[in-house]
């Protein structure tokens, strides 16, 4: 009757099977141990701990020592926690070890999984990172893990958003660190401003074990973290462009591009919006930036919604995040796009700061000598794990044959139909008692759903990203009998779902029933976003079934234009049934498969781009550390400016002239650098108003990103020695407040959301021909651009 996708498990473990070959040997090693260690007493197996310990620490880890770690971890583990662990799970212990991505399906185990290689770096003590998906994984973790590390004699910490520097330093002192990869990265933020040694938090890097891999390492990758400081914005400006935009006919003034994401005015536009603002014409240097912010106010109108991308909660704008469908507090668009927004839901712009340094995950990771993984999803992302971070995929199997039942996508014609049909089939199945979790795309989603099944008199739990630990409260009970839980599709990530509840109280009546079944209410842009939908059931071998229902008027197949992909000969007309059609299914499947292919290749161009600030930013970095851990004494002061540098002595003495010349230093080269962050921003903000007759935009704008780079080192020269000869300096010692050597009053720390497909720069580099604006700036446009930064740079440098 129904056609069943048993999700070509079978060539997978084959697959996995010949892999792992390579350690089945250790694994046999370990189990044989498992008497002799069984039959230890606690003090035996502390004392072997110790031993382990100083062999790791004299050198490299030998076959023994590992064999050894994993087996008496598994026997620690299992008279601490009470866990046995798996020989899957010793598997992919091993192959974390060997700095591999593993592939675990949900359920198995993988935060255990991870002890046994943790445990064996750590214990050469140069401290282990483990990343986890969010704050409250982080602190959960590490208390259910802490138990097993204590007793090898490691210390375990963890961090929190918002906890004190002292406590943050004592985590990651501490040889296990619990930590997500956001808190990690910005305290790497700010130690990278600190004006003394004592002030950093991190240690130097050694390992990271990153959970969840394929979210941080892939999708999340791209995102920069950003450290800013307080200085005062220019208000006004997004406001009076935001009503200008209102004034427009978006009949004719403008044309939206939905696939593209992209907005642009028509020559009729352009000449209303320079008639409104009496600026003269717009495409001239002194207006480019005033149509940069014109071109954001435009597409927060036009593309932006509200709901969807973004919320706006105490009179604040929050990110929606695409992948999670959550809110996410910490995540701003690039400044324009954000000002542009909360000048369009009528908000105050939020306090402006400069940004003084920033780093995308991807690169924060690159930054740990030694790196593995661990997630259920990585095997269509394993090329790009491979090409971006040289990291190898090893599926590892399921300690119990997974037999989750997969079914074909039901899909229908328009959006009405499919929410009619995904109401009855949540009625029809609740009526068994049998539990549901149903995955949507965005809160909206969730909240329409839930509304059109109370309308029903259906009682359902709904997430929508309100608190990490409230939300694992209620997924954990997803698995409860009559549970009908709705959810945006990775709220919850990392919580296990025991069917019958937490307490598996109910378990026998449910798996009776079939166990979990898992609607889909949409399709993400990725596959591995579905499957971990999908993987919410089945888990360690339960019954369970997923089933995905579509309406080809949903966003993603109308973006992307999937229903024009369809034959015509197949395109079915308006109907209320689902439409039972192989060839639409398939399509559907291939259409995602492109999309997944698209953003791989925005990606890879992102960060392309990043790569170039990046070199540019561990250039400055390096030297900056020099000179903070007193490697390096600098010397600009007493080779330029060698009378007034001997004054200084004479008056503060050599230690103390030395200390202020170290402290000036490090925040010249702070403030140059987030000024040449402005420069570089505005550039990549620039980049798409313009054509480039011709003209790779990829290398106009390296060219002069590399200039503004080369420089770098004459501003902090030049700005030193002047700020240096201003200094009031008496027998007491420097005024630090009144020489700004204390640093920013303040910083604040946030993530940069990017919209690949919106990014100018993504749009640039894809489509060389592509003109953002107008075609009346063709001719000139390179040529405008550079000047145009070559003046805004000169600016900033006065
Ligand atoms: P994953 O991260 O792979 O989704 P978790 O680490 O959250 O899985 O563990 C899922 C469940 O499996 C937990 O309830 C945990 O107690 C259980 N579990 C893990 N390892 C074992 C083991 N060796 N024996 C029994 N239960 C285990
Ligand atoms: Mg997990």
């Amino acid at each position: 009757m129904v056609d069943v996708l048993r999700h070509g498990w079978k060539k997978l473990f084959d697959r996995a099977a010949s892999s792992l070959s390579a350690y089945r040997d250790r694994l046999a090693a370990v189990n044989a141990l498992g008497p002799e260690f069984r039959a230890a007493s606690d003090d035996d197996l502390r004392q072997l701990a110790q031993q382990l310990g100083s062999r790791a620490r004299a050198g490299a880890s030998p076959n023994d020592v590992t064999v050894q770690m994993f087996a008496l971890v598994r026997e620690i583990a299992s008279r601490t926690i009470g866990l046995r662990p798996f020989d899957v799970q010793i598997l992919g212990g091993l192959a974390l070890h060997e700095g591999k991505i593993i592939q675990m399906q949900t359920g198995e185990g993988k935060t255990l999984t991870a002890v046994a290689p943790v445990a064996l770096n750590a214990l050469q003590g140069k401290g282990v990172h483990v990343l986890t998906f969010n704050d409250y994984l982080a602190r959960r973790d590490a208390e259910w893990m802490g138990p097993i590390y204590r007793f090898l004699g490691l210390r375990v910490g963890f961090v929190q958003e918002g906890m004190p520097s002292q406590e943050r330093r004592a985590a990651f002192s501490a040889d296990v660190s619990y930590v997500t990869a956001k808190e990690a990265g910005f305290d790497y933020l700010r130690d990278g401003l600190a004006l003394e040694p004592d002030a950093v938090v991190h240690r130097p890097f050694n390992m990271a074990l990153v959970d969840e891999a394929d979210s941080i390492l892939v999708d999340e990758a791209r995102i920069p973290l950003v450290i800013a400081g307080n200085i005062q914005g220019q208000p006004g400006q997004p406001e009076r462009l935001s009503e200008l935009v209102r004034q427009l006919d978006p009949a004719r003034h403008y044309v939206i591009d939905r696939e593209r994401q992209s907005v642009h005015l028509t020559n009729d536009g352009l000449d209303r919006a320079e008639a409104l603002l009496d600026s003269g014409h717009l495409h001239t240097v002194e207006n480019l930036p005033l149509l940069t912010e014109l071109h954001a106010a435009l597409y927060a109108a036009a593309l932006m919604q509200r709901d969807v991308d973004y919320i706006v909660r105490h009179d604040r704008v929050e990110v929606v995040d695409e992948f999670t469908g959550r809110v996410v507090k910490d995540r701003h668009w690039p400044d324009g796009l954000q000002a542009a927004i909360e000048a369009k839901e009528g908000l105050s712009h939020s306090a402006e700061g400069q940004v003084l340094g920033q780093i995308t995950l991807q690169h924060f990771l690159q930054q740990y000598p030694r790196l593995c993984g661990m997630t259920a999803t990585a095997e269509t992302a394993a090329s790009e794990l491979l090409q971006v971070y040289g990291l190898q995929l090893q599926v590892i199997p399921p300690n119990r044959a997974c037999i989750r039942v997969d079914y074909p996508d039901v899909v229908f014609t328009h959006k009405a139909a499919k929410q009619s049909a995904l109401v009855k089939e949540i009625m029809r199945v609740h009526a068994t008692g049998r539990p549901i979790l149903v995955g949507t795309l965005t809160v909206e989603e969730s909240e329409q759903l839930a509304t059109s099944l109370r309308m029903a008199e259906l009682d359902c739990n709904v997430l929508n990203a309100k608190r990490d630990d409230e939300e694992a409260r209620i997924i954990a009970q997803a698995g409860k009998l009559g549970a009908v839980t709705i959810s945006t599709n990775m709220a919850g990530r990392g919580t296990d779902i025991r069917l019958g509840g937490l307490d598996g109280a109910q378990e026998q009546q449910v798996i009776a029933l079939g166990g979990l079944y898992v609607i889909g209410a949409n399709r993400h842009e990725s596959r591995r976003v579905d499957d971990q939908l999908r993987g919410r059931a089945g888990r360690q071998g339960d019954p369970g079934s997923s089933r995905f229902f579509i309406s080809l008027e949903d966003d993603l197949l109308q973006r992307y234009g999937i229903d024009e992909l369809i034959p015509p000969r197949y395109r079915p007309a308006r109907q209320q049934e689902a439409v039972d059609n192989p060839v639409i299914r398939r399509e559907i499947a291939r259409a995602q498969r492109i999309i997944e292919g698209q953003n791989g290749d925005a990606r890879q161009r992102l960060l392309s781009y990043s790569h170039l600030i990046e070199q540019q930013r561990r250039t400055v970095y390096q030297k900056r550390q020099r000179i903070l851990l007193r490697d390096e004494q600098p010397e600009i002061l007493r080779k330029q400016a060698l009378e007034f540098y001997e004054q200084t002595c004479g008056l503060i003495g050599r230690e103390a002239a030395a200390d202020l010349e170290r402290r000036m230093t490090l925040r010249v080269i702070d403030e140059c650098w987030a000024e040449h962050l402005a420069a570089v921003a505005d550039t990549r903000e620039e980049i798409h108003l313009v054509s480039l007759g011709g003209r790779s935009p990829w290398e106009e704008f390296q060219k002069s990103v590399a200039r503004a780079f080369m420089g770098l080192s004459g501003s902090i020269e030049e700005r030193l020695l002047i700020e240096f000869k201003a200094l009031q300096i008496t027998p007491d010692g420097v005024n630090l407040d009144a020489a700004g050597l204390r640093g920013p009053s303040s910083t604040w720390t946030y993530l940069v959301e990017q919209d690949m497909r919106s990014d100018p720069l993504v749009a640039a580099l894809a489509s060389p021909r592509h003109i953002g604006f107008a075609a009346g700036a063709a001719a000139t446009g390179a040529l405008l651009m550079l000047w145009a930064l070559a003046q805004r740079f000169q600016k900033r440098k006065r």
